[in-house]
């Protein structure tokens, strides 16, 4: 059965995703190591080193689900601060660190508090769940050093609205890192990538979550989300263009010379 995302009304977009975000969350992180092999964990572990994150940061995890890359940047936030304790000049390791999951299903926000219990971190400060939507944040302007959105913009239902937030709540010079799936254009991996995603990845789903459509849905998201802008025909098409364009240009010989 598929799950007719094509059809889905853009109105009705918000009520699916949150359907589904209910329906995985139990299974979720299980999920996520089946289905990526593992490898969601080394693209996270990228995220955050990208981000750089530093001991008295005030940083957002937009669409955090179950707190995975809010997990990464404390624990990196505390190696930093263990390795800068013995340089007193650095004034800001008093400050606290508040790096707030915000996830629009609360369902999502519930397994990650539980998971922050189990690693030790319920009592910490520094963690922050906060039920919100992406296109419309609950934080000041100005308020973030950092922004991360992973595995989540291509299910805000008006992605334009979720940019134009995060720009708001960032201060200037704040970062914006956005992690997500895209499409694969390697001819023979396209075609082992279509049958392990639209055969493999619902049959899984089944079998081990006993929901094959929330994770139909999940792979035709990741159908329907913007390719990659600089992928590597389009790189080429645009090397030779430009190459076309300054041809002519190079290859003009004065009349007198000529
Ligand atoms: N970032 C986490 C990770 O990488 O493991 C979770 C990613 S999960 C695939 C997508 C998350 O986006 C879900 O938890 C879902 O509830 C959340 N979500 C969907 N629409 C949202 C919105 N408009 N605002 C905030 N979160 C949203």
């Amino acid at each position: 059965t598929s799950f007719g995302f094509k059809e889905v009304r853009e109105e009705d977009k918000s009520q699916l995703v949150g359907n589904v975000f209910t329906n995985v969350a139990s299974n979720y992180d299980l999920m996520n190591d089946l289905m990526s092999g593992g490898l969601h964990r080394l693209w996270k572990e990228r995220l955050v080193s990208k981000l750089n994150p530093f001991p008295g940061m005030k940083h957002l995890d937009v669409a955090g689900g179950t707190g995975d890359v809010a997990f990464r940047i404390l624990e990196t936030v505390n190696s930093v601060k263990r390795r800068a304790i013995q340089d007193p000049s650095n004034d800001n390791l008093h400050e606290e660190t508040e790096i707030y999951v915000c996830d629009i299903n609360p369902n999502m926000l519930n397994v990650g508090k539980k998971r922050a219990v189990e690693r030790g971190l319920g009592e910490t400060k520094s963690l922050i769940w906060a039920e919100g939507d992406a296109e419309a944040l609950d934080f000041p302007d100005n308020s973030m050093d950092g922004y991360t959105i992973a595995f989540g913009i291509r299910n805000v239902t008006h992605i334009e609205k979720a940019l134009v937030e995060a720009h708001r709540v960032l201060k200037r010079g704040g970062r914006f890192l956005c992690l997500e799936l895209s499409h694969v254009d390697v001819p023979l991996l396209k075609q082992v990538y279509d049958y392990y995603s639209f055969s493999i990845i619902p049959a899984v789903g089944e079998l081990v979550a006993g929901d094959r459509e929330s994770y139909q849905y999940l792979v035709e998201s990741i159908r329907r989300f913007p390719p990659q802008v600089l992928n590597l025909p389009l790189l080429m098409f645009l090397l030779t263009s430009h190459y076309n364009i300054i041809h002519p240009v190079q290859i003009q010989i004065p009349d007198s010379i000529g």
